[in-house]
């Protein structure tokens, strides 16, 4: 949080209003005749959210600033609509995303940032809670896409696509839809009642989804070519990588994350051992350690159907109380000093409160094992990393003792029966726009192409569907705009309201300031600039906290058996309230500042009946002088000095 208030910042750094030649500002015209012009930009949560999300538009239907066009719609039905313009969900992200929107906010300038991650917690859950449907199919086109991979990037393309009126099939190896939402991310963090519903509103939209399906094993790639139009690989990364250290390989009580979280929520684990050692860092490996630490030490361990010796010898029945726990020992060693493991800082925080062992700034070596060749410990020492290389501290290993060891460092994808899409690092390549090198008509996105977020393959997803649209049009794809977002278009807007301008006569016109075919002196520049904090008048926002969402904290004694969520969501009035602290970067947010500061009166509002969201005011340019003030008290950025007329 930035603790310096931010209205008298220019002062603490010696600028005095003697500075300010106000008497030339105000009274001389300025030489260049340049007039306000209005330019939307992009604004840098957005810049910084990879599903794209019009977070700005979203804030500004929760402040009540900008109104359903359908008569009684409450605002929260016009937020989702609008949100899921660019991503279908909106109580999964606003639970696990990391929010680097909030990290890109320029609100971190003035106060604090923005809780973006909560309000679209909040609009997702009333989604969910008053059955809100998703956008209509659009017109059938005939052309068939198969998906291949029902986690986020699959179901974010299967969405769009069908949108886009094309017919899907959707094809995943699991029994159930969500990927990593569901076999990966345990269910206090993503309930999976939640994930049911943002899941089925999808595939209600008309997908032909095929479970139990692995392709490459039961469908052969030759057959999808022969049956589709395109397809689109979202395979995931579900191989967990090996810690490459003496005595790991074949060692049976040393096993990677995915397995051993996949067997979690496949309802195959419960109790692990006494002693877990979890190798990682990021996300994966905390969620790993976070689980082992809530099943705790089982000592009445039921027989499971998959007791095959790796995850199923720490692994029992059910997590209902129905067997008896003892505390047991979760450490979790990171290279990485703890507060630059990858992993969020309140997850780390979380784990640690539940009695998480955190280690930073610790290197395996090997594994130690007993004369069974079970693994009884991790050698380690301490290290300091060369950017992303390890350097042993000498004379600094110890040993960590342990039951089993969980390697948390990383996944690939598998690709076993297709062999041929393996870029020789158990990825896939692909072009900008998600097409895949050397093969037409394949796409791929999400964890398959880089292992990142839900968010990533969700907006790889959404850019895969409109390029894959793009492509069955006639062949050819182009070039995508270098802010690839869902953006507010404001002549979409007019188009709601009834508003748009009139048709274009092509009759030869000097300016258009008196026309009514164009918006005149607006110019939607957001595909190519994002809004910087500096082009902003930050003095206009007062210090306002921000409302932070509630969190069961859960302490290290009552961890056993606890899967219940942690997160607790806003009220109405803390979203409204903190859609009010929106700055509105880069859009007019109806302030007046320029109406009541232009000294000749040359800027009004529009009239009533014109008015929408980006048409708000404007400028007569007869009266204008170019003083540019009303662009130095637009708090948005939103007016620049152009040429007049
Ligand atoms: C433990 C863990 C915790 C995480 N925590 C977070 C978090 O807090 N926040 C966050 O934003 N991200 C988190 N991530 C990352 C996030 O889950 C992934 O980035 C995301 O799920 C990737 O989506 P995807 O659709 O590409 O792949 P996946 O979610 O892996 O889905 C791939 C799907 O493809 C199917 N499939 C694979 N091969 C085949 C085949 N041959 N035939 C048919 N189907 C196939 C799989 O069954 C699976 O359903 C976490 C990941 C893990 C592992
Ligand atoms: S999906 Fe993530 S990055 Fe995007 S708006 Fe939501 S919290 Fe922010
Ligand atoms: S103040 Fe609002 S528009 Fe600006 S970056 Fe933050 S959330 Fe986005």
């Amino acid at each position: 949080m930035n603790d310096q208030m931010p209205t008298f910042v220019r002062y603490e750094q010696g600028e005095t209003p003697d500075d300010w030649d106000l008497e030339d500002k105000i009274f001389t015209q300025d030489k260049s005749y340049k007039c306000p012009t209005y330019i939307q930009k992009t604004a840098p949560c957005s810049g910084s959210c990879p599903s794209g999300h019009d977070i700005r538009g979203w804030l500004a239907i929760a402040r009540g600033m900008d109104k359903s066009p359908v008569e009684g719609q409450a605002w929260q039905e016009y937020a989702f609509a609008k949100m899921t313009e660019a991503n279908p969900f909106p109580a999964s992200m606003g639970r696990v995303c990391p929010a680097p929107c909030e990290s890109g906010c320029n609100r971190n300038e003035v106060d604090d940032y923005v809780g973006i991650n909560a309000v679209e917690q909040y609009v997702g859950d009333w989604a969910n809670e008053n059955n809100l449907k998703l956008a209509e199919v659009g017109a059938a086109t005939g052309r068939k896409i198969a998906v291949i991979g029902g986690g986020p990037a699959g179901l974010s393309a299967a969405y769009f696509l069908r949108r886009a009126g094309h017919e899907v099939v959707l094809y995943d190896a699991n029994n159930k839809l969500g990927g990593m939402m569901r076999y990966g991310i345990p269910g206090y963090r993503t309930p999976r009642d939640m994930l049911d519903i943002e899941i089925g509103r999808i595939t209600e939209m008309g997908v032909e989804v095929h479970l139990n399906t692995t392709v490459g094993k039961d469908v052969a790639i030759d057959t999808l070519e022969a049956n589709y139009d395109a397809i689109f690989w979202a395979l995931g990364a579900q191989k967990g990588r090996p810690l490459p250290i003496p005595g790991w390989e074949g060692t049976e009580n040393c096993i990677d994350g995915v397995e051993f979280l996949d067997a979690f929520n496949k309802g195959w684990v419960v109790g692990t051992a006494q002693k877990v050692v979890v190798v990682g860092g990021g996300d994966t490996s905390i969620d790993v350690a976070s689980v082992a630490r809530r099943l705790g030490h089982v000592t009445n361990v039921a027989k499971t159907e998959h007791s095959d010796g790796s995850v199923i010898d720490f692994t029992a029945q059910d997590t209902a109380g129905v067997l008896s726990r003892e505390g047991m020992q979760a450490t979790l060693t990171s290279l990485f000093p703890i507060e630059q493991m990858t992993a969020a800082e309140h997850e780390r925080e979380d784990a640690k409160r539940e009695g998480v062992d955190i280690r930073g700034s610790v290197m395996p070596l090997e594994v130690i094992k007993d004369e069974t060749g079970k693994a009884i410990a991790l050698k380690c020492c301490e290290c300091d990393m060369k950017g992303n290389a390890p350097v042993p501290r000498e004379g600094t290993e110890f040993e960590i003792e342990a039951d089993i060891i969980i390697s948390a460092i990383g996944q690939a994808g598998d690709f076993e029966g297709l062999e041929a899409f393996d870029n020789g690092r158990g990825f896939i390549d692909t072009d900008a726009g998600y097409t895949v090198k050397g093969h037409a008509k394949h796409f791929a996105g999400g964890d398959i192409i880089k292992p990142h977020l839900l968010t990533t393959a969700i907006g790889h997803g959404r850019v895969a569907a409109a390029t894959i649209t793009d492509f069955l049009d006639d062949g050819e794809i182009e070039k995508r705009p270098t802010i690839d977002l869902h953006q507010f278009n404001l002549l979409e807007e007019l188009h709601a309201r009834g508003k748009e301008p009139s048709a274009y006569d092509h009759q030869p016109t000097r300016g258009t300031d008196s026309e009514d075919f164009a918006v005149h002196n607006f110019d939607n520049r957001s595909d190519s600039q994002i809004v910087k904090h500096t082009e902003l008048y930050k003095g206009h926002f007062p210090y306002e906290a921000r409302e932070v969402r509630d969190e069961v904290h859960i302490e290290g004694d009552n961890v056993l058996g606890n899967f219940e969520e942690r997160i607790i969501a806003y009220t109405e009035e803390q979203a409204q309230k903190e859609g009010e602290r929106c700055m509105s970067c880069g859009m007019c947010f109806e302030c007046d500042n320029c109406v009541i500061y232009c000294p000749q009166d040359a800027v009004s509002r529009v009239k009533k009946s014109d008015r929408t969201v980006g048409r708000y005011v404007e400028t007569d340019y007869s009266k204008c002088i170019g003083c540019h003030i009303c662009a130095d008290v637009c708090p948005t950025g939103y007016i620049k000095m152009g040429l007049g007329a």
